[in-house]
């Protein structure tokens, strides 16, 4: 397909920044250059150096790094790191804050080995540490080890070898914190410590009651399924003080749950802890650190609002409210300002990727073949709905509506009952689908839409196939309705003509987007241009570095994407930092238990049969195993050759 519409004279690359908001969602990263090209700069504000993505694309196809593709700026996760301890220093610094921060980083949410190690190696200078919530994530988090000041925080349920791993990381000196989730863990912590005389650093995690907004306000609440509830906690510093270690007790730990969109239960979730932190110093606790959890959300939706995939608040405006709640709480209780901890994942993560792919195929829905006169002694319903065709205009186009499927329902009716042919139910389909884009065209001029009228655009909208899976690369639009931003890396200087949803690679029907956040509104469909002949068209989600690496699945067999980590130097040349082939699909096979040597065995046996009963030569034969080698070693996406 090609594009038919010209490009409207006068569209600029500031018309398309506006059309999809990227100016506002971007947060400084990306915008529009005036090429037309989506272009990321980094340090915003600060001497920007900008570079367009379609370069980088460029550079990948020359190093064989096709789409799909994961594309990760280093410079931004470096940026995040520093304007969130910058944020929290000046808050402090400002506040008459005596303590300090120590951010660390929940290796859940993205797990990924260049991510972690880019925190640990940028994170250093702010004493950066890691939040681990399970034994395999500790042996990440005590792998990147570098500093003795930056924190190790476990959360999550422990066995005796996950203690005695973090027991191993006091006995080195680093402050390694267990964030108790139960009473019996920490009887078993007392066990371990004094079998392997070392004192552990133990938190509680308490059950907060301020209820959240947007999607994980399960995560509060006295039903909520992690931390202590306040009978637990006694108990535990009972037991504490009887085992002559309450001086061990120095953390109190609180989630409220993750992208919380409003300032106002951030405020709320900060004072309530700051109460049970006051009543375990009370009892007599060392105490020390605050650790408020993850929750500091990303605006997906660049809207600024308390809607689930936005927040109304800025990160210089949490830090204050943070730093500002915990000294009003403690100043008249005469109560040290305890070391602020937080566990940003999403903010810290999510800006750094973008998603990349082409788009294979687009689906219109032109009518194909009417033709200007209906051949001989065709029906007449076929003839009546062709009348419907030469008057369908402004005045009767409710009429024309309703005449143009009846006539249709009745030709499928008789195609039913063997009195129409296939040509001529496919002209009636035609037809109809004729009446329905000349009354598209005249909506737009109406002052009342009729309500079934109000999908119709919606239903003719254009689909646009891409070489993707929403299952392995974007689960979280599929499981939780999360809006990404999304938008062509290019031709941004022309208008797009087309509206369009999209549909990735699987033979699923939930493999599609067709949700998207503009600051014109939510919309089923996305502004896109037309495909060319001989171009391909690409598209970027962005802001998907946040969770969605490896809680993707293999969904129609599609496995890791290409990765692709790039440096922006100052001068605005970029290095390919490090590189990652996504799966092959002999690698995607061995995960469900195939075997692939023995699957190319079992191939050569059907082939050499073949050969055998004289079906293929041995020639033959030679292409067609070489044809299956090369298919297991390719990789799982739309490959051009
Ligand atoms: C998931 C999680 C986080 C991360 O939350 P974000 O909202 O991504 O910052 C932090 N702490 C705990 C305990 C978590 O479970």
């Amino acid at each position: 397909m090609t594009d038919s519409a010209q490009p409207a004279a006068g569209w600029s690359a500031a018309d398309s920044a506006e059309l999809y908001g990227i100016n506002a969602w971007g947060a400084g990263y990306y915008s529009i250059a005036d090429n037309g090209h989506a272009q990321v700069t980094i340090n915003p504000g600060e001497g920007d150096v900008s570079v367009s993505l379609m370069d980088i694309v460029a550079g990948m196809r020359a190093r064989n790094l096709e789409m799909p593709a994961v594309l990760r700026i280093r410079n931004v996760l470096d940026h995040r790191i520093k304007v969130l301890n910058r944020a929290f220093a000046d808050a402090i610094a400002s506040g008459g804050y005596t303590n300090v921060y120590r951010g660390v980083f929940p290796i859940k949410v993205n797990q990924q080995c260049h991510v972690i190690e880019e925190i640990a190696d940028y994170g250093t200078r702010f004493h950066h540490g890691f939040e681990a919530g399970s034994k395999a994530e500790l042996t990440i988090a005590l792998s990147q080890l570098r500093d003795i000041e930056s924190l190790v925080v476990c959360n999550g349920y422990k066995d005796s070898e996950f203690i005695d791993l973090g027991l191993y990381a006091r006995r080195m000196g680093y402050p390694c914190f267990f964030v108790l989730e139960s009473v019996s863990e920490l009887r078993m912590i007392i066990e371990r410590s004094r079998a392997l005389d070392v004192e552990p650093l133990i938190g509680v995690r308490m059950k907060s009651s301020v209820k959240v907004d947007g999607h994980w306000s399960q995560d509060s609440g006295d039903r909520s399924i992690f931390g202590l509830s306040t009978p637990a906690l006694i108990t535990v510093v009972d037991e504490l003080r009887e085992a002559g270690m309450l001086h061990c007790l120095q953390m109190l730990h609180c989630h409220l749950g993750s992208q919380v969109p409003n300032i106002r239960n951030v405020r709320n979730g900060v004072l309530e802890a700051c109460r049970f932190y006051a009543g375990l110093v009370e009892e007599g606790a060392a105490m020390g650190y605050l650790d408020l959890g993850g929750g500091l959300a990303v605006d997906y939706e660049g809207a600024r609002t308390n809607s689930t995939h936005s927040m109304n608040y800025q990160l210089e405006e949490y830090c204050v409210n943070i730093v500002e709640s915990i000294r009003e709480t403690f100043d008249p209780l005469d109560i040290p300002h305890p070391v602020i901890v937080t566990e940003s994942g999403r903010a810290t993560v999510a800006y750094s990727s973008m998603l990349l792919f082409n788009v294979l195929d687009v689906r219109t829905w032109e009518p194909q073949h009417i033709p200007e006169v209906l051949p001989e002694g065709c029906n007449d319903t076929l003839r009546n709905i062709r009348e419907v065709l030469d008057v369908v205009g402004r005045e009767n186009f409710q009429e024309c509506y309703n005449d143009a499927l009846f006539y249709r329902d009745e030709i499928r009716e008789m195609f039913q009952h063997g009195q129409a042919t296939l040509r001529e139910r496919a002209l009636a389909d035609d037809i109809c689908l004729a009446v329905l884009q000349r009354i598209v065209v005249l909506l737009p001029g109406m002052t009342r839409v009729p309500p079934e009228l109000e999908n119709l655009p919606e239903l003719l909208s254009d689909i646009y196939y891409c070489n993707f899976s929403l299952f392995q690369s974007l689960p979280d639009i599929w499981a939780i309705d999360q809006l990404f931003p999304i938008m062509p890396l290019h031709r941004l200087q022309e208008e797009p003509s087309r509206r369009g949803m999209l549909a990735d690679l699987t033979c699923d029907c939930d493999g599609k987007i067709d949700k998207f956040s503009l600051p014109a509104g939510t919309s089923s469909t996305l502004p896109l241009h037309g495909l060319r002949e001989d171009e391909d068209y690409i598209l970027g989600v962005f802001l998907v570095g946040a969770y969605q690496e490896t809680l993707g699945d293999l969904h129609n067999l599609f496995g890791d994407t290409n990765v692709v980590n790039v440096t922006v130097n100052s001068d605005g040349s970029f290095d390919f930092a490090r590189e990652f082939h996504g799966d092959s699909i002999a690698d995607v096979l061995s995960y469900v238990e195939y075997e692939p040597k023995h699957m190319q065995e079992q191939f050569r046996r059907v082939a050499e049969n073949a050969v055998r009963s004289g079906r293929i030569s041995v020639a033959e034969r030679q292409e067609i195993l070489r044809a299956f080698r090369d298919s297991l070693q390719g990789y799982t996406y739309f490959e051009h050759h």
